[in-house]
């Protein structure tokens, strides 16, 4: 074991224990990858598109031959600020690049470029809800670098080709501290970091395309121990498979540390056929790299100027949009935190809030009849298959307004979700033809209404007797029935009235 004390080791003091797992702690910390959603490559012209045929978008700069410079490309430096601003951090405003070396395939140049000791974006952190818990997990750093190539390997021929087109894709590398206490709150913090880059717009946090890769340091200690060795899983390139590597990753500690193994520090892979994480190789250590500054470009220079620029121009945030809600709505922080789920989200429950002028009314229906068509669909808020919201914003104001009661709005709404609403002009012609179709008018002609509770009375004299007896269950099981009578169309109050009068 070495000497020098883990760096990481000072940050943990006070940090609250996790859940236990056999008598352990579980201690977790992330480094993601989040490429940067810029047209053209960090330090050159070529195209960062996906999906073009392998080899194609890969220039002279991005190989580093011979006679060529990169130039910095100031999108990316621009996003690395936003990501800053969004998490409060420290914005450098003197950072430098370093060369990363080391020989693999897809990294023909022989080294990366990467930021090493002083990075653009230091500190800050990511706030989110564990369930009803809040959690917040400090960042130690964001830095930019290139990405490499890939290797692809062709199993059925037994042969491995190499696509360079990726190289020199703008990537932001965010380092936490190791403060996750559990898998379920480290799969919640990545699930916030996604939001976060995908909200503000810098990455778009494509898994599976590698737009978002996230390696989880794990490592496990009896609770007040010194950290333990971790294992860097690899790449997880989606939640699903980053719970069953952790959860995997935790118990194959345990029990070699039961067993009486020491755990080696190692780079580990997941693999999503056996659910099992194998040792890929030991860990290399910051010194085998040699990093050096790149002689190739100069300091990133960030003038206040430019930071306050990006500042002024940057959108609402979810945590702030959230907050902004519980004060002006009088919204639920959880309903607050629920709405802003995602942009799409947000801004659906936004129109619709406008639209009828009620923001509770269309809190209550997003999070609720939405959210449920959503999960059934198995869809995102903005599929076709989904009301546009300006629909329910207008369906929910005749709501609002008496037009409709809660029954008839489920029935509408339902009749909404099989119309095809490509084109829809006039919201309220469209929601008038539904209430014409579905003949959903409220019942406003009482003599009709008194009409069919007379015949539920004279039909249900049991259960009037059981009112009159003190029952009051009875007196629902009558509106019930009546509700049923009037096709749901009166209104629930004025039947429980009139009954009560009729009833004495
Ligand atoms: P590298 O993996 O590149 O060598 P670092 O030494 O900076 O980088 O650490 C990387 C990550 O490992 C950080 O996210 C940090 O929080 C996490 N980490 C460090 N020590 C531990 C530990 N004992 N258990 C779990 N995670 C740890
Ligand atoms: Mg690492």
């Amino acid at each position: 074991m070495s000497a020098i004390m883990n760096p990481f080791e000072a940050q943990q003091q006070g940090r609250p224990t996790g859940p236990l797992v056999s008598g352990y702690e579980v201690i977790i910390g992330f480094e993601t990858h989040a490429q940067l959603s810029t047209q053209s490559k960090i330090f050159s012209r070529a195209s960062t598109a996906f999906g073009a045929e392998p080899n194609t978008q890969a220039c002279p700069v991005d190989l580093a031959l011979p006679g060529t410079l990169p130039v910095m490309n100031k999108g990316a430096v621009e996003r690395a600020i936003q990501f800053g601003l969004a998490i409060g951090s420290h914005i450098a405003p003197r950072s430098i690049f370093a060369r990363k070396n080391y020989f693999y395939p897809d990294l023909p140049k022989g080294y990366q470029i990467s930021q090493f000791e002083i990075p653009v974006v230091q500190g800050g952190q990511v706030e989110f809800f564990l369930g009803d818990e809040k959690k917040n997990v400090r960042l130690v750093r964001a830095h930019l670098e290139e990405d490499a190539g890939k290797s692809l390997h062709e199993d059925f021929v037994g042969q491995t080709g190499i696509d360079l087109n990726r190289a020199g894709t703008p990537l932001l590398e965010i380092v936490t501290e190791p403060d996750m206490r559990s898998t379920a709150e480290a799969v919640a913090y990545a699930k916030e970091l996604h939001k976060i880059v995908t909200w503000i717009g810098i990455c778009d946090g494509n898994m599976q395309e590698g737009s978002f890769r996230c390696d989880a340091n794990v490592s496990v200690r009896k609770p007040g121990g010194e950290l333990g060795t971790r294992r860097e899983i690899k790449n997880l390139n989606s939640f699903k498979f980053m719970q069953q590597a952790i959860d995997y990753e935790v118990r194959w500690q345990i029990e070699q540390i039961e067993d009486g193994h020491a755990i080696q520090q190692a780079t580990v892979l997941f693999n999503p056929d056996t659910g099992e994480t194998r040792a890929m190789r030991t860990k290399e250590d910051a010194a085998d790299y040699r990093y050096f500054p790149d002689p190739d470009l100069p300091p990133l220079v960030i003038a206040d100027e430019w930071v306050e620029k990006v500042r002024a121009e940057m959108t609402e945030l979810p945590r702030v949009m959230a907050a902004r809600f519980v004060a002006e709505y009088g919204l639920s922080e959880y309903d607050a935190n629920a709405l802003t789920q995602s942009k799409a989200v947000a801004t659906y429950f936004g129109t619709t809030a406008t639209t009828c002028g009620h923001p509770k009314l269309a809190a209550n229906w997003t999070l609720g009849e939405v959210s449920a068509l959503m999960n059934r669909l198995e869809v995102d808020i903005d599929d076709p298959g989904i009301p546009i919201p300006t629909a329910l914003g207008e369906l929910l104001r005749r709501l609002s307004i008496g037009e409709l009661n809660s029954n008839t709005a489920k029935i509408a709404f339902a009749e909404m979700c099989l119309r095809l609403q490509d084109g829809i002009e006039d919201v309220a012609a469209y929601i008038d033809k539904i209430i014409e179709d579905k003949d959903l008018k409220p019942m406003n002609d009482s003599s009709e209404l008194e009409k069919i509770v007379d015949d539920v009375l004279a039909a249900n004299p049991k259960n009037v007797e059981e009112f009159k007896a003190g029952n009051t269950k009875a007196l629902n099981a009558l509106v019930g029935q009546i509700m049923k009578g009037s096709k749901g169309k009166a209104n629930p109050q004025q039947v429980n009235d009139l009954l009560r009068q009729k009833l004495g």
